[in-house]
């Protein structure tokens, strides 16, 4: 089930109501996280519940995205995984905000409609490492991208003597 998400949310009246939002933003429609991703086609899978802690409104969800970011080594395409959870208690001061729980961001709100996009879009560049790398050593493998055939097809024929290996082993 994903209905339209609105633009704007009320998160005080969202959380007198129980509200459930579930849908997808365009990654388009974010746009200093269109900034930063080399394509800006796709969604983002959100999901956010509204509700009360005590007297306190908070907003609990996750979002799901895969983002391709430039490598700050390579600066080649790098896939990167977004599943995040996120807990925000609506606070009206910074006083009030220095109450929550640990688990618990403030979202300061003045009365205000919210943007749902730019509270997504926080939460997300939040999530983002500064510098996002490729986990191997992308810029060696680069410049011996023939070498790497090489190895590939090395470890295709060693295969098979592995598993003799292996059969001989369980004879014995
Ligand atoms: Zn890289």
């Amino acid at each position: 089930m994903s209905d339209k998400l609105p633009d704007f949310i009320d998160p005080l009246l969202f959380a007198e109501r129980r509200t459930v939002l579930s849908g997808a933003l365009e990654i388009a429609a974010l746009e200093r996280l269109s900034d930063l991703v080399l394509v800006k086609d796709g969604d983002v899978e959100i999901e956010a519940q509204f509700g009360k802690e005590g007297k306190r409104a908070v907003i609990s969800g996750t979002i799901k995205a895969t983002l391709e970011l430039a490598c700050q080594s390579c600066l080649q395409a790098l896939s990167w995984p977004i599943d995040l959870k996120f807990k925000l208690g609506v606070v009206s001061s910074l006083q009030e905000a220095e109450q929550l729980e640990i688990d618990c961001e403030p979202l300061l709100f003045d009365g205000e409609k919210v943007s749902l996009n730019a509270l997504i879009e926080d939460e997300i560049l939040l999530a983002l490492p500064d510098y996002p790398r490729h986990e191997y050593d992308c810029i060696l493998q680069r410049s011996s991208k023939d070498a790497d055939f090489d190895d590939e097809s090395q470890t295709k024929t060693h295969n098979p003597f592995s598993v003799l290996a292996k059969l001989k082993k369980t004879g014995e």
